[in-house]
């Protein structure tokens, strides 16, 4: 099998899978009780705590273990809108978000707040101007993402968060599809919080973080035990968190020349897909290499995508949240402006595991079927 659908879902590294069930099978007492098996696996809990908090360079932060980027997203923004509505109502973001956060934003905007979405540029990104222009005394957060989940657009996360330093409004990012891919420090980089997801690098589904400053006050969306500092109730999963910390130091091992690796791959494809006169790429050259997203015309993308899987080779349509919707995506339409081109879309997604001959073989039979079928 060739599989492209990398951004979707990573497979769980076997280290990974080592870790959680070692750790399940020791430590599966509660966190949370006083007794000795307690306290160990409370140890644990923390020590994977603290290494995360560490690998993001986050000295003065701390990491909540979530179950994925989505409640993170949830809990960040709804929890400053909760907090902070008394500094002002206005949320700023862009037109391309992930439904985890457009999603939350629509529901605030019933509930009475004023939301800006900037527009993308042409590389699929905002601009720190952008965001510096749309401030008002009201706004009380910014939320973007750091790399698009369609496109691999990147936003200039640490220039926005250097333009909101001297503003009351707080920084979200949801670093998803950026997280254990490409290099990151909260030191370089000091947003307010980041969220991100381990299935996406190799860890397991159901589990993420929210990483957040430590004097951060926040309601909590789950009400109950008041664990993970009261900010989210529930035993913890310790297993789930050491896997999550494991994944993490995994993604950050040889990071540079992984990333190296996909810019050559991703070349590799551009230049395979700019030989197919039915194919348009959407990614900007600016993008992450590990995304690449392009429109096709003359023949629907599912037939493409059905005619690989007859070969045993995955890709997606769209993101995979937004696939089996019949709508235009709205990132490519916010990049494009094209309905058409939004229509009918293919994403290519890359990990470190692919290889040259993948893309090769990935091309080739791209080719053969859009000339059959074309
Ligand atoms: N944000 C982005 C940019 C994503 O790509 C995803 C996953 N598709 C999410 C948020 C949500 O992640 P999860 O489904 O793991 O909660």
């Amino acid at each position: 099998m060739i599989y492209l659908d990398n951004a979707a879902t990573t497979p769980p590294d076997p280290a990974v899978l080592e870790t959680f069930n070692k750790v399940y099978a020791t430590f599966w007492a509660n966190p949370h009780s006083l007794h000795r098996p307690g306290e160990q696996a409370e140890q644990l809990l923390e020590q994977a705590r603290a290494q995360v908090t560490e690998l993001l360079g986050g000295s003065g932060y701390r990491t909540l273990f979530t179950s994925g980027a989505t409640e993170s997203n949830n809990l960040a923004i709804k929890g400053v809108v909760e907090q902070y509505r008394a500094r002002g109502n206005h949320l700023i973001t862009t037109n391309s978000e992930h439904p985890s956060v457009e999603k939350v934003m629509q529901w605030l905007e019933g509930a009475g707040c004023v939301v800006t979405r900037l527009p993308v540029g042409p590389d699929g990104a905002v601009t720190p101007g952008q965001v510096e222009a749309a401030l008002t005394h009201q706004t009380i957060l910014v939320s973007t993402m750091w790399v698009n989940n369609e496109t691999g657009a990147v936003n200039p996360i640490s220039a926005i968060a250097g333009c909101l330093s001297a503003h009351q409004a707080l920084y979200h990012v949801d670093g998803a599809q950026g997280i254990g891919k490409l290099p990151f420090s909260l030191a370089e980089t000091p947003v307010d919080f980041l969220s991100f997801s381990a299935h996406k690098f190799f860890g397991l589904k159901g589990s993420g973080a929210l990483i957040l400053r430590e004097r951060q006050q926040l309601p909590p969306q789950l009400l109950g035990g008041g664990q993970e500092f009261g900010l989210r109730s529930g035993t913890a999963d310790v297993p789930r968190a050491a896997a999550c910390a494991k994944a993490l130091r995994l993604s950050f091992d040889g990071l540079a020349p992984k990333l190296a690796n996909a810019g050559v791959l991703n070349d590799l494809l551009r230049k395979g897909l700019a030989g197919l006169p039915q194919i348009v790429i959407n990614s900007p050259q600016t993008a992450s290499p590990y995304i690449l997203n392009g429109s096709v015309s003359g023949i629907k993308s599912e037939t493409i995508l059905h005619g690989l899987v007859g070969e045993a080779i995955y890709i997606s349509t769209a993101s995979a949240c937004a696939s089996k919707g019949t709508e235009p995506s709205p990132v490519i339409l916010a990049l494009t402006g094209d309905k058409e081109r939004a229509r009918n879309t293919i994403r290519i997604s890359l990990s470190h595991l692919t290889t040259r001959e993948d893309i090769e073989q990935f091309l080739d039979a791209l080719a053969r079927i859009m000339n059959k079928l074309g």
